[in-house]
């Protein structure tokens, strides 16, 4: 679904992203883990162009991305992606925000956006709170708002950069087991992520990064359990 081949990005003199290659199979669930700094959210956010690279080709479906309108298409079409912060419109209500897109991209009738928004916001449990706002909803509510409003635009591959890091402890399970459900309807997914149960429980692959490399990435059971890697060890013993 994905194929990232040599991308390099540098900030200034800062070489952040050395020479990743990487293939996210479609249905592929993939994890991205390593130290803070390491270059994880700077390589998810070149997947779908948020972030430039000054080096390297990142494909999306055999669609090579560059900043020409038919990549601008493909990424819109294709992928959705979820933040830590949520990111919502406070002034609209938790409905409003997943009908946003279907009605102004997508030309949909409110009607017919309103009752897809609310068939997703039951499906992540929530379909009780269409009409607040998301400053009325706790930050595991809100996420599983964000999570529905990205689904509504129906994307093949879904992008997670820390979705559970900016909640409570108690509010981490509803949301992952959001994620846990998405991940068996063959949805291509790359989470950033540090909840290694998760890994364990549903990642086809994880992928260990340290200073802007790819340091290690294998099945969960071969990179959680017997890494290579002295710095996968090392990582592991401080988020296990
Ligand atoms: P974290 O776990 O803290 O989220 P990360 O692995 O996601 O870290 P990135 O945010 O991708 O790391 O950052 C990679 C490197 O690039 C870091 O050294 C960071 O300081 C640097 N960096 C990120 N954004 C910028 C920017 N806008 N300008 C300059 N340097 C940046
Ligand atoms: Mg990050």
């Amino acid at each position: 679904a994905i194929k990232i081949d040599k991308v390099n990005k540098w900030y200034g003199t800062h070489h952040v992203l050395k020479d990743i290659s990487l293939d996210i199979l479609e249905g592929e669930i993939m994890v991205v883990c390593g130290p803070s700094g390491s270059g994880k959210s700077t390589l998810i956010r070149s997947l779908n162009h948020l972030e430039d690279y000054q080096d390297g080709v990142v494909s999306v479906f055999g669609q090579p991305l560059s900043r020409d309108r038919k990549s601008h298409d493909v990424i819109h079409n294709a992928m959705g992606m979820v933040f830590q912060n949520f990111n919502l419109f406070p002034h609209l209500t938790v409905l409003q925000n997943c009908t946003l897109g279907l009605t102004w991209l997508r030309k949909m009738s409110e009607r017919d956006a309103d009752k897809m928004a609310m068939q997703l916001l039951d499906r992540v449990g929530i379909a009780a709170l269409a009409s607040r706002y998301p400053g009325q909803l706790s930050g595991g509510q809100q996420q599983r708002v964000a999570i529905s409003r990205s689904l509504a635009m129906e994307p093949k591959i879904m992008l997670f950069d820390e979705p559970t890091s900016a909640l409570d402890p108690e509010m981490v399970k509803e949301v992952l087991d959001v994620m846990v459900d998405l991940s068996k309807t063959g949805m291509t997914m790359v989470c950033v992520t540090h909840e290694m149960e998760f890994a364990r429980q549903v990642a086809d692959r994880v992928v260990f990064m340290a200073d802007g490399e790819i340091v290690e990435v294998g099945p969960p059971e071969q990179v959680l359990v017997n890494p290579e890697w002295d710095r996968t060890s090392e990582f592991l013993r401080h988020v296990l």
